[in-house]
């Protein structure tokens, strides 16, 4: 398809008055989601109750999941694993690599990470005890601190805050040169930016689906690792349905001889039906097309909010080939302008210290929302409307 057939805002249950620059945080709601989750609930669960593993077909569907999301990250069928959530799959396949390099000591990861990635590197190296360290150099010195000694790197290809990307190619290439695993985490990259794993090679892949692939809250998360190495990864979260016969029910650990391996227990059924219904949203996309979309609104946005709101710093890469599909701006007052943008209708959202974040997503936005979202913004900055007490009160979630 070509770009003018996007957006496909149809396919979404939007709220009437809002710009949702918030999908690459939590994506809205696809349509057909809400009757996809009632008959699983009321038909197969309701009426079926056990059968419907069988049935319902349920047991093979987290299989069927990750197949549809193996082509939007360039990976081969049956390569991609899905179920837990991105936190335990960071640890897995973190557990894997060290496995794979006995003799090296040293993680490598970056200060821009997620912060979840890092504390489960920090947890695993606990639970090992072996002198590993974890190292967070600066994004852009990263690549020049992988070296020899450098079991792992664990690097989020799209950073959370200011959408600056890792070239994914070129760190992957000094990594296995220095004879290190490589593991990308793409949960700002998934549904975003055009991955090619099969292509950059690296051993593993993580992420998350209710960013950019809209599986709504909690959605499972998914797992890809390298085909011909499978065979050799050691799962660390040794569970049932990563065995190669559940069913067998076998008193000793044998791993399935695919992906699967890297699965753990029971799959979520109803949040993964929800995500296999949102994934029709991406029939026919290519992701070269999305990228496209992506740059021109991001671009037209940078440029309105810019022309309107000097007082705001871009963070982000003004260089759109080096950022993935969000723009940041750092702002003293961004909590509260943020709280002032949502009460007018205009989504986005605040990461500490001082990041105000918007995303986009072209399968739901088009220009004119982004120029009508940059003139709220400049109607919220310059009329600073955002200084109100109301605005000051910080929520749980920000
Ligand atoms: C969103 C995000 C997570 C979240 O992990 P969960 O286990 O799903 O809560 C982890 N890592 C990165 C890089 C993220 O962007």
């Amino acid at each position: 398809m070509t770009a003018s057939k996007l957006p496909r805002k149809h396919l979404f249950n939007l709220p009437e008055g809002v710009i949702y620059l918030d999908g690459n945080s939590l994506g809205p709601l696809p349509k057909g989601v809400i009757e996809r989750a009632g008959h699983v609930i009321a038909e197969e669960w309701g009426r079926e109750l056990i059968k419907a593993w069988n049935t319902a077909d349920w047991i093979s569907l987290p299989q069927r999941v990750g197949s549809r999301i193996a082509p939007l990250i360039g990976a081969p069928a049956g390569s991609v694993a899905t179920g837990d959530t991105l936190s335990i799959k960071v640890y897995q396949a973190l557990a894997a690599a060290l496995k794979m390099r006995p003799e090296r000591r040293i993680i490598l990861s970056d200060s821009g990470n997620f912060p979840t990635d890092l504390y489960m590197a920090g947890g695993l190296i606990d639970v090992i005890g072996k002198n590993y360290e974890l190292r967070t150099p600066a994004p852009e010195d990263v690549f020049d601190a992988i070296d020899d000694t450098v079991a792992a790197v664990l690097l989020t290809q799209v950073d959370y805050r200011t959408g600056r990307m890792h070239d994914m190619n070129t760190v992957t290439r000094k990594a296995h040169e220095a004879g290190a695993v490589m593991i990308w985490d793409l949960a700002h990259s998934a549904g975003a930016v055009p991955i090619d794993l099969s292509g950059c090679g690296a051993e593993f892949a993580v992420g998350c689906t209710y960013k950019y692939l809209n599986g709504g809250p909690g959605a499972p998360a998914f797992i890809y690792a390298r085909p011909d190495i499978i065979e050799n990864v050691k799962p660390a979260l040794a569970g049932w349905m990563g065995h190669d016969a559940p069913f067998a029910m076998e008193l000793g650990y044998r791993p399935a001889m695919s992906t699967e391996r890297l699965r753990v227990g029971t799959p979520p059924i109803v949040q993964l039906s929800i995500l296999d219904q949102a994934l029709d949203a991406w029939e026919g996309v290519d992701m070269a097309d999305i990228r496209a979309a992506s740059i021109t609104l991001s671009e037209r946005f940078i440029a309105e909010v810019g022309a309107r709101c000097p007082g705001l710093a871009l963070v982000s890469p003004r260089d759109p080939a080096l950022r993935g599909s969000q723009v940041s701006f750092a702002f003293e007052h961004g909590y509260a302008a943020i709280q002032a943008l949502i009460d007018r209708g205009v989504i986005g959202d605040f990461r500490a210290p001082n990041i105000m974040r918007f995303g986009f997503t072209p399968l739901y936005l088009d220009e004119d929302d982004v120029v009508r979202a940059a003139e709220i913004i400049g109607e919220v900055i310059d009329g600073q409307l955002w200084d109100d007490a109301k605005y000051r009160t910080v929520s749980r979630v920000t």
